[in-house]
């Protein structure tokens, strides 16, 4: 099969990042009989630098005629300074808006090999950790009505939550799915005893899950899922949630993992049956300016994506799962990047790590 893959490197550590995760890719291509093309665009700083806006028309375009986006970062001190409508991080809504990716699947996985790293006491991790965090992210509260107004008491300001049942039934149906092909166990999380969006959303959910029965759905409320995540993170396959309450549960859950530079990210719009999924994939962390071009950054969140990218939008399965296969037998192997060495441990670059993995492709 033949995939068109549009690459916006980005900012900071981006270019290095992206740069490995294409390695891997190829190598996936010539294993397994796929051909990847790569068309690069520009967005974030990079953009900014060329045409004086972050995400230029041309980049949408190419984006939307693609069969996937590969993202590295965007964003670095140069253009903090900038305003708003003109930060490099306005190309992430910008992209996602106009792409219609309304879901973000971030799993946060402890990998045995560097169980150090999380911040939790062993026991409490247990057997270990592997969450996907689904999290709604075209609407709710960061796209409701919003605004300032006198009231008797002085200047109020406000923002509002709204969901309709389209909003949930899209982002519960691929949370089901998701759920469907892992470990078939969904909790949603809402605060349905206090927000009527929340009380919708319930019942949206609770409608889903009777066309999946096979997926053990069941509801929690945000408060207690907050606190659920560090004191028994072993009981969670994945979780659904709405655009705020998952901006916040969704970096909770990476951080028990403790590494910032392993964890992968997909933003997925509409499936229509027979074609692919249009998604953007993407590590979660930032652009990293400060070991920017020294061959330091881990590239193993990035490569992660790109597994992540043939699963969800191109269904190659087994391809994805040599993907992770492979980071797998690296880590086990004992190679780090600085990020996630202990003390003692041999520490190699960017370049190394990505190569070691391509290599440990079967
Ligand atoms: P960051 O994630 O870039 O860096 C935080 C810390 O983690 C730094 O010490 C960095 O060196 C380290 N780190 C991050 N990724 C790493 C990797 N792959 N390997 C090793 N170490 C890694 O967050 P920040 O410093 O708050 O932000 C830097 C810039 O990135 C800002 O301009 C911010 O707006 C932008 N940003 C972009 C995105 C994105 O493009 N999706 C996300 C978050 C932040």
């Amino acid at each position: 099969m033949q995939y068109r893959i549009a690459v916006i490197k980005g900012d900071g550590i981006g270019p290095e990042i992206t740069d490995e995760a294409i390695k891997v890719l190829n190598v996936i291509g010539k294993k397994y009989g796929h051909t990847f093309e790569f068309q690069e665009v520009l967005a974030g700083g990079v953009a900014l630098d060329k045409f004086g806006i972050p995400l230029p028309d041309e980049t949408v375009e190419i984006c939307k005629a693609s069969d996937s986006v590969l993202l590295g970062a965007v964003g670095g001190p140069k253009w903090d300074t900038l305003p708003g409508h003109l930060r490099p991080e306005r190309a992430l809504l910008g992209l996602r808006s106009a792409l219609g990716l309304y879901a973000n699947l971030r799993p946060a996985v402890l990998y045995p090999a560097l169980a150090d790293a999380c911040p939790l006491k062993p026991e409490v991790v247990g057997k270990g950790l592997d969450i996907m965090v689904v999290r709604e992210l075209t609407g709710g509260i960061y796209f409701g009505e919003r605004g300032r107004r006198q009231t008797e008491n002085g200047e109020e300001a406000y923002d509002t939550e709204a969901y309709s049942v389209m909003e949930v039934n899209r982002i519960g149906r691929v949370a089901f799915e998701a759920a469907r092909k892992r470990g078939k166990k969904l909790v949603s999380i809402d605060k349905a005893n206090v927000l009527e969006s929340s009380r919708l959303w319930r019942e949206e959910i609770h409608r889903l899950a009777a066309e999946y029965p096979d997926v053990t759905c069941t509801d929690m409320l945000v408060d207690n899922a907050a606190m659920q995540l560090v004191r028994n993170p072993g009981q969670f396959d994945v979780i659904v949630t709405s655009n705020m309450f998952g901006d916040i549960l969704s970096d909770e859950a990476s951080m028990i993992t403790g590494s910032i530079g392993m964890l992968p990210s997909a933003s997925l719009g509409d499936s229509v049956e027979g074609k692919n999924t249009l998604g953007m994939y993407e590590p979660i962390h930032g652009s990293a300016p400060d070991i920017a071009g020294q061959n330091k950054a881990n590239p193993i969140a990035t490569i992660l994506s790109v597994a992540m990218m043939l699963r969800y939008s191109f269904g190659l399965e087994t391809e994805a799962l040599a993907i992770e296969n492979a980071v797998n037998a690296v880590l086990d192997q004992g190679l780090r990047t600085g990020d996630i060495a202990a003390k003692g441990d041999t520490v190699v670059g960017t370049v190394e790590m990505g190569e070691a993995i391509a290599k440990a492709i079967v």
